[in-house]
């Protein structure tokens, strides 16, 4: 399924420290839209695509909230448009908003990092906005809980110096918001230093064995950076290794306000490897090289080479190959999910854990 990725507008309301989007005021339009919406089917047909989904991006897209509403009725009429997603940090729905959106089946995925807020995802004015998200869900548990459960969690390079541990991130979601499966997913590009790796090394170790004690005791909980791997495994035990890392140069792109369109927004946010020029009506050049994590020759040798499926396309695009610091992060992730598996494979709530996780992928 081909990812159209609609970047309405480049400006945000937050200035998270790992963002890697430039924060300029650009804002897409009406025209731009309709001229990327043309675009769309050529595009598809080039990456053989037969359908595709629908992601309003940014920056923080809510901010460009007429442009969503005006190109949902439209895109919602088209068959082969298979769903809508708004990955936002949800700080300007409204109910009227929810309401809309809860009409047109567009779902939301909220960018939350929990106590990390406090330190990573500050305003403009370097201020938290950590407490009006707690009043946001406290005036509105109904909307906000399922956005909260499923929220995703980076783990940047910052958090690792900051004041509270990923462990303590994971106790928090699990006591304050009921979410045992909290997403925490890695920032996978060359911001990490040695210092912060190492630091990663630990705190992913106490990760694993808060996980264990829990389970132990009965409770079913896998945090995200976890199952996620547990999941390559098994897929890449099952089915080999995949052809690729990501969407970018093979199923989908990113369309900018700028009028042209990137393999996906991080490229487009760097304006690198226009692939298409959606006012001039003209595909450029399609074709990213060097994106297949099987023929990687750095990976050739590596223990994981089976079931790694490589980190961002963009970030390999520009090192030349995969960034060895992020291998080294994934090698810890990788190390401490067999060993989560290997010290859990006779435990019964365990079982129910991996069930739970096969489940919420849709398997
Ligand atoms: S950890 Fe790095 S070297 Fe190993 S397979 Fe993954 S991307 Fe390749
Ligand atoms: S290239 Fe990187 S930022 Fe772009 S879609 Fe792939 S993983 Fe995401």
């Amino acid at each position: 399924m081909f990812q159209f990725e609609l970047v309405v507008t480049e400006k945000c309301n937050l200035n998270c420290s790992y963002c890697y989007m430039q924060n300029t005021p650009t804002v897409m339009n009406t025209l731009d839209f309709q001229q990327h919406y043309e675009m769309l089917p050529k595009l598809m047909k080039i990456y053989g695509q037969a359908d595709f989904s629908t992601a309003f991006f940014g920056g923080e897209p809510l901010l460009n909230w007429n442009l969503i509403e005006y190109a949902v009725k439209i895109i919602k009429m088209n068959p082969k448009n298979k769903g809508f997603v708004i990955p936002t940090n949800g700080l300007l729905l409204t109910p009227e908003k929810f309401k809309f959106l809860k009409e047109n089946n567009v779902n939301i995925s909220l960018s939350f990092d929990g106590l990390w807020n406090k330190s990573e995802r500050l305003d403009k004015e370097h201020k938290s906005r950590f407490d009006q998200y707690m009043n946001l869900w406290t005036n509105d548990r109904e909307s906000w809980l399922p956005l909260l459960r499923n929220c995703k969690i980076m783990i940047s390079p910052g958090t690792m110096i900051g004041k509270d541990s990923i462990t303590d991130n994971y106790r928090w979601f699990i006591d304050v918001i009921g979410n045992y499966y909290p997403d925490f997913t890695l920032v996978r590009d060359r911001t990490w230093s040695e210092k912060t790796i190492s630091l990663f090394k630990i705190q992913i170790k106490e990760l694993a064995d808060y996980t264990i004690e829990y389970i132990e005791n009965g409770i079913e909980t896998m945090p995200g950076i976890f199952s996620l791997y547990m999941l390559d495994t098994i897929l890449g035990e099952k089915y080999g290794k995949r052809t690729f890392g990501c969407f970018a140069g093979c199923s989908g792109a990113g369309f900018m306000p700028n009028g042209f369109v990137y393999p996906c927004a991080r490229f487009g946010s760097k304006m690198e490897k226009p692939i298409a020029d959606s006012n001039r009506k003209k595909i450029l050049n399609t074709k990213l090289q060097n994106i297949n994590p099987k023929t990687f020759t750095e990976c050739l040798n590596c223990e994981l080479w089976q079931y790694c499926n490589t980190g961002c396309t963009y970030e390999q695009q520009i090192q030349g190959g995969p960034v060895p610091g992020v291998c080294t992060l994934f090698k810890a992730c990788y190390e401490q999910a067999f060993r989560i598996t290997e010290q859990l494979k006779h435990n019964k709530t365990f079982h129910n854990v991996i069930k739970q996780i096969v489940k919420r992928i849709g398997g």
